[in-house]
């Protein structure tokens, strides 16, 4: 059986990790999220640690996509890996970054101008075409996982990202995340693909324009299920909204994946909508 100190050599091990004490800042369902500030360069991170010391494999394949997707802007930065002395488990030492898109919408939405959130809507395409450039799907694109650092977008948890090659397509084993922001397709088939994170995209470039989480009264799969994949219930568009945003997030949350526009249309399209808007303030 594998076993983190037989992965020890694919590891990059982190050793900047001079603290006294951790704070836990998250902890969700697939693991504990501390933070430190290290003694030695002063800068804070994360630490992130699987729930269960046993899902190596979970720990592997999330470490080995942060690997992949480093050195992009608008991805968070991973500096390498740690050992728990006390039970040999192993942690991925992050970026520190205090504030979600979600929350950040939420204290700043008023004094948001369109240019803003064109350029806002633009880092997280960016981040999101280097992902699929790499052949990776993030699969749980929400605005929880996207970070705002000194207004710079920073994607983040991978954990149930995966790397598509060209003969298999990974299955969801169960519906996770947020239902508001899965694609239907995916509830149908148990299937996701690039096209399945543009879905997603689509409702948060929807929440971008709006300031407002998607469906925020409605947290249950069976709902959604009913109101996104029978009934095809989508957001209202907010007020003001330029009809070009409008027509490109709806494309990207197209029941049909095949109308959903590729990755280089979408950055285009937010180009074009940021430079034009510049000048509409
Ligand atoms: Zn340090």
């Amino acid at each position: 059986m594998e076993t983190f100190s037989t992965r020890v050599t694919n590891y990059h091990m982190h050793n900047c990790i001079d603290f006294d004490k951790i704070i836990e800042i998250n902890s969700g369902g697939s693991g504990v999220i501390y933070k430190y500030e290290c003694k030695c360069c002063k800068i804070t991170k994360v630490l992130k640690c699987l729930r269960d010391g046993t899902q190596i494999q979970n720990f592997n394949s999330e470490v080995e996509i942060l690997r992949i997707v480093q050195g992009h802007p608008n991805i968070i930065t991973f500096y390498g890996v740690t050992e728990d002395p006390s039970n040999g488990h192993y942690f991925m030492i992050l970026q520190y970054v205090d504030k979600d898109l979600r929350d950040y919408l939420k204290e700043n939405f008023k004094n948001l101008q369109f240019v803003d959130k064109f350029r806002m809507a633009e880092e997280i395409a960016q981040g999101l075409w280097f992902l699929h450039t790499k052949n990776i799907v993030h699969g749980d694109l929400n605005s929880k996982n996207i970070l705002v650092y000194n207004s710079q977008i920073k994607i983040i948890d991978f954990g149930m990202s995966k790397q598509i090659n060209k003969v298999s397509t990974p299955l969801c084993s169960e519906i996770k995340g947020m239902p508001a922001y899965i694609d239907p397709q995916c509830f149908k088939d148990l299937k996701y693909d690039k096209k399945s994170d543009i879905f997603s995209l689509g409702v948060i470039l929807w929440e971008v324009s709006g300031g407002q989480p998607p469906f925020k009264l409605l947290t249950s799969p069976a709902i959604f299920w009913n109101m996104q994949v029978l009934n095809e219930f989508r957001e209202i568009p907010a007020e003001n909204t330029p009809l070009q945003y409008i027509k490109l997030y709806k494309n990207c949350w197209d029941k049909d994946p095949s109308i959903r526009p590729e990755m280089s249309l979408i950055i285009k399209t937010l180009n074009e909508l940021k430079n034009s808007s510049i000048f509409n303030v």
